[in-house]
């Protein structure tokens, strides 16, 4: 992450800067979505003053929504900031801050929607300009409420303190200068000072406003952690931390209290939205300790993300990506042909479409991608090369763990359990890091199939509902090697909890 030559002067920044901001704390989109929640948000931070912490908010939830609907509107040449006014005032009126404390943001959003509507058209930098205001304004909200109950809370945009980034307007990189930009900003504040930062958002080097991408204040809040030589990044959301599966999914999910960075990371590529993708790597390369933690129930344990667990369990969580597409790609000439994958995958790049996932056979080449792409060009360019067929409407499933690759009949009991429910499944692959097996379902089926599995897998056993499929693998007749997986600790000694 760092460029050689910065090293020492990064790690000399950490030395000192640690004295100063001990805890990096994020906030997310529902933790400050209302008067009370930006209050409970407060009230952790307030009790945590001697940790010294540095906030990084998300935007009011919804608004980052419909600022982006705000500007689809004004390319359709109607501009209207309402509602994405009335909602900030809704939420700042029981807190007591006034509307002018965001008058000159809602100013430039409308310029910027102005010129939205003159080019027609949603630039990438202007939709970087339009939902940056979404965290502009909820860190004033934030900051001035929290100064208003006496906390020496200052707001600032990411960049003025040295996030810079590549000019990716939707889902812009962190360049390495940042971080010891950072950590001298930050070394400058007062001691005392709560300084309440802008997730999501950053500049390149131009100066034009980009975004990490959606969900990205995680990411926010990893760079600052590795900047401040944090002893601890914090994610603060509406959940008790990293579940099993999607607690809106799966009433009975339960918080893992451990996971490994790894684990983590798979889990959020494959779409465990609690965390954004690229939250965890920065960490892992400063072994900072990444806490999941609920606004909420701020006295929960939630889930602390770590170099190693010591006590792994088999699987550790379900995940899921909805509105995945499936692209096959068929050709004869692939068939003992070396150059055709390359060709094809170029094809990808040129389109700047990330392919999640991948299966082959001799003629054929199946990739998933997220439904965040338009994948009309790439499909003209595919045609040129091979046959084309795609399937809308999937949702890709990922169970993860440590014991994916150990344990035999796993792949045997997931199938076992979708066939017996006529669930499909389509492009099974075990990923490169040999944690997860993936695969493909129609979308109408992926909450059936997501429960059946966290039954299969994680539920007790005696549960009264519980075993609506068979738990051991076909064939076998002692009990499946994962079914530890289904008990909860008979005694910490033997079941450490997680
Ligand atoms: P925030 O606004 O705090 O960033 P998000 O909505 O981005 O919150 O992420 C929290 C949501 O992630 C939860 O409400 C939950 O529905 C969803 N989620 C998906 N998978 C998981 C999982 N494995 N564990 C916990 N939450 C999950
Ligand atoms: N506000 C942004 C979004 O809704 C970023 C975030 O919440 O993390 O995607
Ligand atoms: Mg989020």
């Amino acid at each position: 992450m760092f460029r050689k030559e910065s090293a020492y002067e990064a790690d000399f920044c950490f030395r000192i800067f640690i004295i100063m901001n001990c805890v990096v704390a994020k906030f997310g989109g529902t933790s400050v979505g209302s008067t009370e929640s930006i209050k409970k948000a407060i009230e952790i931070v307030g009790s945590r003053y001697e940790k010294h912490p540095a906030v990084v908010v998300s935007a009011i939830s919804r608004t980052t929504d419909m600022l982006i609907e705000a500007a689809r509107n004004a390319a359709n040449g109607a501009i209207s900031i309402d509602a994405i006014k009335a909602r900030q005032l809704e939420v700042m009126q029981g807190l007591g801050v006034q509307q002018s404390v965001i008058e000159d943001d809602l100013q430039e959003l409308q310029d910027a929607l102005q010129s939205i509507s003159l080019v027609r058209k949603v630039l990438p930098e202007l939709y970087a300009l339009v939902v940056s205001f979404g965290e502009r304004m909820s860190s004033k909200i934030i900051a001035t409420y929290a100064r208003g109950i006496g906390l020496h809370a200052v707001a600032y945009n990411s960049y003025n303190l040295g996030l810079i980034t590549d000019s990716d307007y939707e889902e812009a990189s962190v360049l390495p200068e940042s971080y010891n930009r950072i950590a001298s900003s930050m070394r400058a504040m007062p001691q005392n000072e709560i300084p309440i930062i802008t997730g999501f958002i950053a500049k390149d080097a131009n100066g034009s406003l980009t975004t990490l991408g959606r969900g990205g204040s995680d990411y926010t809040a990893s760079i600052f952690g590795i900047a401040a030589g944090a002893l601890e990044i914090q994610i603060w959301t509406d959940v008790s931390g990293v579940m099993t599966a999607d607690p809106k999914i799966v009433s009975d999910a339960r918080t893992i209290h451990e996971v490994s960075f790894n684990e983590a990371a798979e889990l959020a590529y494959f779409g465990a939205k609690v965390l954004h993708p690229k939250t965890i790597y920065p960490a892992v390369e400063k072994n900072i300790p990444v806490k999941v933690l609920n606004t909420f129930r701020p006295n929960d344990s939630g889930t602390a993300i770590v170099h190693e667990v010591k006590n792994h369990e088999v699987l550790t969580a379900i995940a899921h990506k909805p509105d995945v597409s499936v692209i096959i790609i068929s050709s004869p000439r692939m068939l003992f042909a070396y150059g055709f994958l390359e060709e094809l995958f170029d094809i990808f790049a040129k389109h700047k479409i990330v392919v999640d996932t991948i299966s082959t056979s001799e003629v054929s080449v199946s990739v998933t991608v997220d439904k965040k792409f338009d994948i009309e060009g790439l499909l003209v360019d595919l045609g040129k090369l091979a046959k084309v067929e795609v399937n809308k409407d999937r949702s890709s499933i990922s169970i993860v763990g440590h014991g994916v690759k150990q344990t035999p009949g796993i792949a045997g009991a997931i199938f076992g359990a979708l066939g017996a429910a006529s669930i499909n499944a389509e492009m099974i692959s075990m990923g490169a890091s040999e944690i997860n097996i993936s695969f493909v379902v129609e979308s109408s089926n992926v909450q059936t199939a997501i429960k059946l599995l966290h039954k299969t897998f994680f539920e007790l056993k005696d549960s009264p509902d519980a075993g609506i499929v068979s738990d051991a693998p076909a064939g076998s007749g002692s009990a499946a090697p994962w079914s530890r997986c289904h008990r909860r600790p008979a005694s910490p000694a033997r079941w450490p909890a997680r």
